[in-house]
């Protein structure tokens, strides 16, 4: 398989193979799914493999749900995963506090091979040392007191029952380099990185030595990821080269910016994929949203369906710098994406929203037969599936708190109002059907025998019927509401001129 990049051709012999590699610390950010949905997408395109890895070695910042949360944001969006926790596969387990032995071992290979060796400073005496490094305006980092420890002092040091950690031998001298497929040659001195830990005292490993081992272990060809991390690869090359690896291919993907073009965060509201479900944005805009974030196919095409963004994904097209997170976009493109539904397709999607979100006092569970005939008159309209409770909350409470005054129209007095409310009634009662043309072929003429544009009459009506201003089209409306509503509400509205 021959892939070009930026000019360079890079002949990989080895399939494609990439993985999602979270860590278990609370509900996902849009931007680590952003990172999933890259991966995804580029195993999709090259028909490899996407690997789902839970990194749960750090105890003290484990949160209960946060797996299933993962899982849940990935599942939402389509982005299956081939092997990973619940399905298995050849390279398992893919939860890592399943896999301690491997990192020990890793560990044991590296303190017996000399690149590697075990410490025994005390936390008291690392807090110390790096209080000191602070005031001293000096880079913090560990000062390397046990590097050339005899294998007696260590023996001492452990029957005097002190746990030591492992600590990786960072070359003092040189540098790597490594050429990121976004951010091109990256160079680090080894001068400014210290000896890392490998291995903690609880015998649990460290991110590097357990992203390392396992990246290897599970043959990951591109490990692609959020540039926050691109730090780290320095030291994941010197453990490459120290277990004698050949190290994957390394994607370093820009940040998301909030609008202030700072790391898009909470401050900037809410940041969770699933958030954004529950806030009525469809999985379908959220795919092709995110999937535009830092990433384009030409620059002005917006709308791609799922297979159009498999079909056309390439690393390089992925940008360099960071890019914003444009809640109006959000909104515009949800929109289309809600337009585009078929009627029954938006009506089961809105049920749970309209369960969940129109008042107490209406009876559940709702009626999809009522639901299916208001939801197509809103569909227009709705930029998210929690506004349409708040759209369609009058067809089934009398929303009778507005103010008489929206009634008259424009040029219209409250007399001229009242008639045309007394008239209309009168008029609608006597309706054997009480349908879209009936109601059309009504009350058209009628604003004509009233002295009325039909602007001024539709507009009284449209409040009374809904206690709106702005409503969807108003035959239709009444139509659904029935007569008995419609009736009872120009009656309360009449009583309210009255006043
Ligand atoms: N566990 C790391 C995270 O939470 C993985 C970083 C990586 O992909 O190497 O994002």
């Amino acid at each position: 398989m021959v892939e070009r990049w930026k000019g360079k051709v890079i002949v990989m012999t080895r399939p494609v193979r990439v993985r999602f590699a979270p860590s278990p610390t609370g509900i996902p950010h849009v931007g680590n799914i952003r990172t999933a949905m890259s991966n995804w997408l580029f195993a999709r395109h090259s028909g490899g493999k996407f690997i789902l890895r839970i990194e749960d070695t750090d105890g003290a910042r484990r949160v209960e749900g946060a797996v299933e949360a993962i899982m849940d944001s990935l599942s939402w969006l389509g982005l299956d995963w081939d092997e990973g926790p619940n399905v298995g596969g050849d390279y398992g387990p893919y939860v890592q506090s399943e896999r301690l032995e491997m990192y020990r071992q890793a560990a044991a290979r590296l303190v017996e091979q000399g690149d590697a060796y075990h410490c025994y400073c005390s936390p008291e005496r690392l807090k110390e040392m790096r209080e000191e490094q602070v005031s001293r305006k000096q880079p913090p980092g560990y000062d390397r007191l046990c590097r050339e420890l005899t294998d007696k002092q260590c023996a001492e040091k452990e029957s005097d029952g002190v746990k030591p950690v492992v600590r990786f031998k960072t070359p003092l001298e040189g540098r790597t380099t490594y050429n990121d497929v976004i951010f091109g040659e990256v160079t680090f001195e080894h001068g400014t990185l210290d000896d890392f830990v490998l291995l903690k005292s609880d015998g649990y490993p460290t991110y590097h030595l357990a992203n390392v081992v396992d990246d290897h272990a599970m043959e990951i060809s591109h490990v692609i990821r959020a540039e926050e991390w691109i730090s780290s690869v320095p030291r994941h090359l010197l453990l490459y080269r120290a277990l004698g690896l050949e190290p994957p291919e390394f994607v370093h993907h820009p940040m998301i910016l909030g609008p202030d073009r700072a790391k898009l965060s909470k401050r900037h509201g809410d940041v969770s994929l699933l958030a954004f479900r529950e806030k009525g944005y469809l999985s379908e805009t959220m795919f092709n949203f995110l999937a535009l974030i830092g990433w384009s196919l030409d620059d002005k095409t917006e709308l791609l369906t799922r297979q159009e963004l498999v079909d056309n994904f390439s690393l390089e097209r992925i940008g360099k710098t960071g890019a914003l997170f444009d809640h109006q976009k959000l909104d515009w493109m949800n929109g289309i994406y809600i337009r585009g539904l078929s009627q029954e397709d938006f009506t089961q999607r809105a049920l749970p929203f309209l369960e969940s979100g129109l008042p107490a006092e209406v009876k559940r569970p709702l009626s999809t037969e009522y639901i299916g005939q208001m939801l197509p008159l809103i569909q227009e309209r709705a930029k998210t599936l929690a506004e349409v409770p708040d759209l369609v909350g009058f067809f089934f409470v009398d929303e009778s708190d507005y103010e008489a005054d929206s009634l008259i129209g424009k040029n219209m007095t409250a007399q001229s109002t009242i008639r045309a409310l007394e008239v209309s009634e009168q008029r609608l009662e006597g309706l054997a059907n009480f349908d879209t043309e009936t109601l059309e072929n009504l009350l058209r003429p009628l604003a004509e025998e009233l002295e009325l544009k039909t602007g001024q009459l539709f507009g009284t009506l449209r409040v009374a019927t809904t206690g709106r201003t702005a409503a969807p089209p108003l035959f239709q409306t009444m139509t659904v509401l029935g007569k008995e509503v419609c009736l009872r509400r120009i009656k309360a509205a009449l009583a309210k001129l009255d006043k």
